[in-house]
């Protein structure tokens, strides 16, 4: 049996007027959850997810923990979908909970989105998590440093999140726990404003839960407060013996796909096996489920139409006139504009033959410059006029 004692505290911070995330603290189960989305849909989608999560009894697997957390996103899915003002909503969600399954005792994590936990253990501080972001992905590109990442302007655009689509994907795990182990989970205002090494210190230094979390808070807050901040600190107090414990303490791993079927390629890991990215290219699948890919298509679509206007307008301006040109001894009407616009030449429409013996072409041409038409029979009835009057002038 493992038992935990823990301590958890939130912050709006210095500069949001809201708190948006939540946090859950149910022995054995302890989540954060940090909402986002305009009006107080962000509150809501938070509040949601941990209120479906705190519905959940004696979990006693991985695969039981993702159903919950795919639950979780379907009310907040549900919810927006009746409520227009909170269309757009989302949260993220990071879970640690005390499996019930008979046999050696387990721990299972769940992850969406960028709140993070954290392991320390006698060997240092380990970010057990991959944050779902934009920033990550540009550093697992090789694209962004981690210093680069950690003050990006756009370091807050998460690439997946519950509440935005009918199906999202959870990465989860099976933990083995060990004594003395202390587990850190948290918003992103915690280590959008202090570092690991500072992280590190305070879980080290103080050994109340509840002390270690609160001053984790106001040390964030305290380094700017950015954003709401939210820390859960829970301390494995007992577990089941293990001979050796896997250092990095997993012993399965899932990635529940958007169906909420199961990987079928990494069902059972070998204790301490977990691969960097174990599937790659779900994680790229993932990323159309952006909160921001509504935004994405509205820029498209206005882009598309202002385009469509600008290329209509330029053609009707490049087309909607007839012009006379005197070319040797023939009048010429043309349509367009002399010179042409952009990609539209002129066309020729119509050709009269005259007789030079008796016009003069240059009086002519001089009586058409600059002269324009808004239809072809007006152009016509132009060079008909004005050849017929030359014609009876002529000597
Ligand atoms: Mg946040």
């Amino acid at each position: 049996m493992t038992t935990f004692a823990f301590g958890a505290a939130t912050d709006v911070g210095r500069v949001r007027h809201s708190n948006q995330d939540h946090f859950l603290v149910t022995d054995p189960m302890f989540v954060v959850a940090d909402g986002m989305g305009g009006h107080n849909g962000g509150e809501i989608a938070a509040e949601i997810a941990v209120e479906t999560l705190a519905a959940a009894q004696d979990l006693p697997s991985i695969d039981a923990l993702i159903e919950w957390v795919q639950k979780a996103n379907s009310e907040i899915v549900t919810r927006a979908r009746v409520a227009p003002d909170l269309r757009g909503m989302g949260t993220t969600v990071c879970v640690l909970v005390g499996l019930t399954a008979a046999g050696p005792h387990r721990l299972g994590v769940a992850n969406v989105g960028d709140s993070r936990l954290y392991r320390l253990t006698a060997e240092g501080l380990n970010q057990h998590t991959e944050d779902h972001s934009l920033v990550e992905a540009l550093v697992r590109d090789g694209r962004l440093t981690k210093a680069e990442a950690a003050n990006h302007p756009q370091r807050n655009i998460v690439t997946r999140a519950l509440g935005i689509d009918e199906k999202v994907l959870v990465d989860a795990w099976e933990l083995v726990p060990v004594q003395g182990d202390r587990y850190l989970l948290c918003s992103d205002g915690l280590f959008g404003e202090i570092g690991p090494t500072e992280i590190h210190g305070v879980l080290t230094e103080l050994a109340s839960p509840q002390d270690a979390a609160d001053d984790l808070v106001a040390r964030a807050c305290a380094a700017g407060g950015r954003d709401n901040v939210t820390v859960v600190v829970v301390d494995v107090v007992a577990a089941d013996s293990v001979d050796e414990p896997p250092a990095d303490r997993v012993s399965a791993v899932r990635k529940a796909l958007p169906d909420g079927v199961l990987n079928p390629e990494s069902p059972e890991p070998s204790a301490g096996s977990v691969p960097d990215d174990p599937h790659p290219d779900e994680i790229i699948v993932a990323a159309p489920t952006a909160v921001f890919t509504w935004r994405l298509i509205a820029f498209v679509s206005a882009v598309v139409v202002v385009l469509a206007i600008l290329i209509t307008s330029i053609t009707v301006y490049a087309r909607s006139n007839y012009f006379i040109e005197v070319e040797g001894d023939s009048v010429v009407i043309y349509q367009g504009r002399s010179g042409g616009v952009l990609w539209f030449d002129p066309t020729v429409e119509d050709r009269i033959e005259f007789d030079p013996a008796l016009i003069d072409g240059g009086a002519l041409a001089a009586l058409t410059e600059d002269l324009g038409f808004d239809a072809l029979d007006e152009a016509e009835a132009f060079a008909d006029d004005l050849l017929e009057q030359a014609d009876s002038a002529a000597p």
